[in-house]
């Protein structure tokens, strides 16, 4: 099949009710945004999520929504992608074994904006923080996780991308930058780990989102042209689920191309 065959099915796909039933999915920046949506989505459609993220309070009020859905659908695991050092990422990895034996599914949704400023004036400390988060700390919470990615029979990674880091464009710094990197670790991860084996790996774009990063982006856009997080959550389910197994090393996205001078793309 190819990537237009795959970009289809993921568009098109409309979820059972039992799509991800005892499917242990962790999933990063999880109290907020698209995170936060996917992850009452996975539970709402059977799976036990663990919650990743910085910031507790949000990751709590996710909690409680999904013991609402389902009592011990989901456990919080605080992690600051930003400071975090080996022991706290061993640490993550440690008690997930404990508790679940194995990971289905690992979402890399965390993502910070930095600054939307020309390469010849950008921030030396931001330019590193971003890529920090973005990019190195998706590539180690990987690392740790794989042991529990191969416990799994029918595993699934997604790194987030976006439009620029597809295509980059004037100004969009070390956030394109990080992207571009997020799309070339998923390929090559991919490849590593060889199609048809049974951890899948890609790279989903989710589009102009209404969200705290999209708002910082934009600040003046009127946001009621744009979806809910929750209305974009498909192809994310759909590449978790065991309908995508074989899907690796693809680049995909949550949300058909925009008509012609329609929202601009980016984030
Ligand atoms: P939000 O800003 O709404 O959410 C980002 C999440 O990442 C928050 O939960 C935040 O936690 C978490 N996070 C940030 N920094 C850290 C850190 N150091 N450690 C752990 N968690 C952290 O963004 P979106 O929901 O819009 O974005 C989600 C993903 O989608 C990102 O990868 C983004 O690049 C991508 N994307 C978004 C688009 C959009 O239009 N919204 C378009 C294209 C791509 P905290 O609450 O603590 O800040």
């Amino acid at each position: 099949m190819s990537t237009q065959d795959y970009q289809q099915q993921a568009l098109a796909f409309e979820p059972r009710a039992e799509l991800l039933r005892g499917r242990v999915i962790a999933i990063s920046g999880a109290g907020d945004g698209i995170g936060r949506a996917l992850s009452i989505a996975a539970a709402k459609h059977g799976a036990e999520v663990v919650l990743i993220g910085r910031t507790v309070k949000p990751l709590e009020a996710v909690y409680k929504e999904i013991s609402a859905i389902r009592k011990d659908a989901a456990s919080i695991a605080p992690l600051n992608l930003e400071q975090a050092v080996a022991s706290d990422y061993d640490q993550l990895a440690a008690a997930l074994g404990q508790r679940y034996g194995r990971l289905d599914g690992l979402v890399h949704n965390a993502a910070i904006l930095g600054g939307l400023t020309a390469i010849e004036h950008y921030d030396v400390p931001m330019w590193c923080r971003v890529l920090h988060v973005n990019l190195t700390a998706a590539f180690v919470l990987t690392q740790v996780l794989l042991p529990a990615l191969r416990n799994s029979a029918d595993a699934s990674i997604i790194f987030t991308s976006s439009g620029v880091g597809r295509r980059p464009r004037a100004f969009w710094g070390a956030y394109a930058v990080s992207k571009c990197g997020v799309e070339g670790l998923s390929a090559l991860l991919a490849d590593e780990l060889g199609e048809g084996k049974a951890i899948r790996v890609n790279a989903l774009n989710p589009g102009a989102t209404r969200t705290r990063m999209r708002r910082a982006a934009y600040p003046s856009e009127d946001v009621t042209k744009l979806p809910e997080p929750a209305a974009i959550v498909n192809p994310y389910l759909w590449l978790l689920g065991p309908e995508a197994r074989g899907v690796t090393g693809q680049s995909l996205n949550c949300q058909p191309a925009p008509p012609v001078a329609a929202v601009p793309a980016g984030v």
